[in-house]
């Protein structure tokens, strides 16, 4: 059975279909839709682009989609198999189209991009039950229920009057909502979603972590109640099933979540919130390697929706294309609180002076401190002072991290794990010596100082996180918030969007730490994250900010320290239109990974000569790295370069920089099949990201 009649765009307005053009939902890559269908008289006034139908396939049934709908098929009539039934509820017909959208826009197949759509554990549902009539979902218009909303500042009246023009038109919009950490942007969200309700229409509300982020989704669903769903990591597969079911039928009209949210079956879709949208959390790493905010932003294109963007340090991207709404004040009407660079340059204690001091005086005052160091585990790496032997990760050529409590050590990469060394394998001395602190030692050390039975230290990183049920970040920040003082150290999920009104104090350590890696996103992320967690300090009260450096110079730390994220901005901007960075340009990065470093490089260089031909204009440029200034050429094809050994594979990196999207995508979707295809390839993985982050 094959298809090549074309599909359309909708139901025929002629007669109904009586073709249904078919994707099987399986795992079996060898298995490629769609597979065309005849429907019956019975199915033929019910199936719509989005029905899900139990299929015959061979000797046995399958669970497929309908992605197309006509009047002609290729395959002989005498071979058209009918659907065996149709289940209750399909995906509506434009999330199809989006998967559509994404599959093209991320160089990934249909197939996989459909996966994203469909509904929670559709592969394992074979078994639904016969379907009623295909039921529009019902648009109930639902009012702002019991607690009174609290009174708006000046600067939230100011930001919400424009808001609710764009959601009382049916075009798309997109805004910016720039504000400081604590100037109330969650109530104009709360707002914004009640006005889109009230015109009985829906909204997506995406948050980078549920389990981060607790407060929102309990604003959400005392302000809405049922008509709220909430979707996130930790719920069993029929519980994930529940939460699609009632948005597709309408019994829920908000849905809170994380990135994969904003597939949402929401019909009549005219708000989507993106909260923190600096956060890296909204790029998917599986393949489609999609990113939520630029699906966020098509979905709302589509569905002639506001997309409302939020952030206290918003990306360049955002900023430069999306008009801006400021809220610059903190609802409290308190100032952010000082910042002071302390400068680490020759210091070898990992606190500074003060540092030290202004934790015992939190610790003395009976106050709350946060602090970040986004490091885990006890020591960075340990080398054996007798022969300089340094542990590494047998699979990647990476430093193994010293786990104390655990007693092992483990690649932050592959998750390698051996135990504790008590000498050395190569020369047996058993002097080890461990160097650098990441966030067990630090909160081991922080406790034996400050901790006298008053002032617990708390610690949140993700090896807390894997302890299980117990240690879940909601709960482990409900305690730091119920203690009377005390101390939270942790990686970057203490800057998050929680909110702490009587933390005093907030410490970073090893601010330029996020500097030192080799990408253009470095600069962002650092001022991101100091102003962040600056952010959260001095709420309800007096607050200072410490940032421990060896590069107190550093641009976004000089920047976050005055909590100038527009000046930050601007010249991030002229920096990256410089370079033709995004916004100015689009990155395509694939990495083809083999068991030997020839096998990679080989297919590299092959995979990099047909590059220079397909792609638009391209103009061949030095490695990624690299950057040769200012550039005229629209199209650059950088590298192969070699990338570190991951997981037992020698990699190499090309990368595309280019203005023409869409071409350069396509061009290395095909030219990354043909070497694929090749079979002296055969044991080489290509993996490619469009807008990597
Ligand atoms: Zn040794
Ligand atoms: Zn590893």
């Amino acid at each position: 059975m094959g298809v090549s009649a074309p599909i359309h765009p909708g139901r025929s307005t002629r007669a109904a279909p009586t073709i249904a053009q078919v994707e099987p939902i399986t795992t079996a890559r060898a298995l490629r839709g769609p597979f065309d269908y005849r429907l019956g008289e019975e199915l033929r006034d019910e199936v719509e682009i989005g029905s899900m139908l139990v299929v015959p396939f061979g000797r046995r049934q399958m669970l497929g989609v309908v992605i197309g709908l006509g009047e002609d098929s290729e395959v002989p009539p005498e071979r058209l198999l009918e659907p065996v039934r149709a289940l209750e509820l399909g995906v509506p017909a434009e999330l199809i189209r989006l998967a559509e959208w994404i599959a093209a826009e991320y160089c990934s197949t249909f197939a996989r991009a459909l996966g994203l759509v469909l509904p929670p554990g559709a592969a394992r549902r074979l078994s639904g039950r016969r379907r009623r009539a295909v039921a529009a979902p019902r648009h109930t218009s639902v009012g702002v229920p019991s607690p009174r909303p609290p009174a708006l500042s000046d600067d939230q009246q100011a930001v919400l009057a424009p808001l609710l023009e764009a959601l009382a038109g049916d075009d798309a919009r997109q805004v910016l909502l720039h504000g400081v950490t604590g100037s109330g942007k969650t109530e104009i969200y709360l707002r914004a979603a009640a006005a889109a309700l009230e015109r009985g229409r829906g909204a997506i509300v995406l948050v980078p972590e549920i389990a981060l982020t607790p407060q929102i989704v309990s604003r959400f669903i005392e302000r809405f109640g049922e008509t709220v769903a909430v979707l996130h990591s930790r719920l069993t597969a029929g519980q994930r099933y529940e939460q699609w079911r009632r948005l597709r039928e309408g019994e829920a009209r908000v849905c809170v979540g994380p990135r994969s949210a904003v597939f949402a079956p929401i019909s009549g879709l005219g708000l989507i919130v993106l909260d923190e949208e600096h956060d890296s959390s909204y790029k998917h790493e599986g393949d489609p390697r999609y990113d939520a905010r630029e699906v966020a932003a098509e979905r709302a294109s589509r569905s002639g929706a506001l997309l409302l963007a939020g952030s206290a340090t918003p990306r360049p991207e955002s900023s430069q294309r999306m008009p801006r709404l400021e809220l610059p004040r903190r609802v409290d009407g308190r100032p952010l609180p000082p910042v002071s660079v302390l400068d680490m340059r020759g210091s070898r204690s990992g606190l500074h002076p003060a540092t030290a001091a202004a934790l015992a005086k939190v610790r003395d005052d009976g106050g709350k401190a946060i602090v970040l160091l986004n490091r885990r585990g006890w020591s960075n790496f340990l080398s054996c002072r007798s022969c300089g032997r340094v542990w590494s990760c047998p699979e990647c050529d990476v430093a193994l991290v010293l786990h104390r409590a655990g007693g092992y050590l483990a690649c932050h990469h592959c998750g390698h794990r051996e135990s504790t060394p008590s000498s050395c394998p190569d020369c047996d001395s058993a002097s080890v010596a461990r160097h650098g602190a990441g966030t067990e030692r630090l909160a081991h050390d922080l406790a034996g100082v400050l901790d006298d039975g008053e002032f617990p230290v708390f610690r949140l990183d993700a090896d807390v996180l894997g302890r299980g049920a117990s240690a879940q970040p909601g709960a482990l920040l409900a305690e730091f918030q119920a203690a009377r003082s005390g101390a939270l150290i942790g990686t970057q999920m203490v800057a998050k969007g929680h909110d702490f009104p009587d933390v005093s104090l907030g410490v970073v350590l090893d601010a330029d730490a996020t500097l030192r890696f080799p990408d253009f996103r470095a600069e962002e992320r650092t001022f991101a994250l100091i102003a962040q967690l600056a952010g959260r300090a001095g709420r309800g009260g007096d607050g200072r900010v410490l940032v421990q450096t060896i590069a107190p110079e550093a641009r976004p730390i000089r920047y976050a320290a005055r909590h100038d994220s527009t000046g930050f901005l601007a010249e991030e901007l002229q920096r990256r239109r410089a370079l033709g960075y995004p916004p100015f340009g689009h990155l395509i990065r694939i990495v083809l990974g083999a068991e030997q470093a020839s096998a990679a490089r080989r297919a590299a260089e092959e995979l990099r000569e047909r590059l220079t031909v397909a792609l638009p204009r391209a103009a061949a440029g030095p490695p990624p790295g690299l950057d040769a200034g200012p550039e005229e050429a629209a199209t650059r094809l950088l590298g192969p370069a070699a990338l570190f050994r991951l997981r037992g594979r020698e990699r190499q990196v090309l990368v595309v920089k280019t203005r023409h999207r869409r071409e350069a995508v396509a061009a290395t979707g095909e030219a990354v099949t043909a070497v694929a295809a090749g079979r002296r390839h055969s044991g080489v993985t290509f993996s490619v990201d469009v807008d990597p982050q």
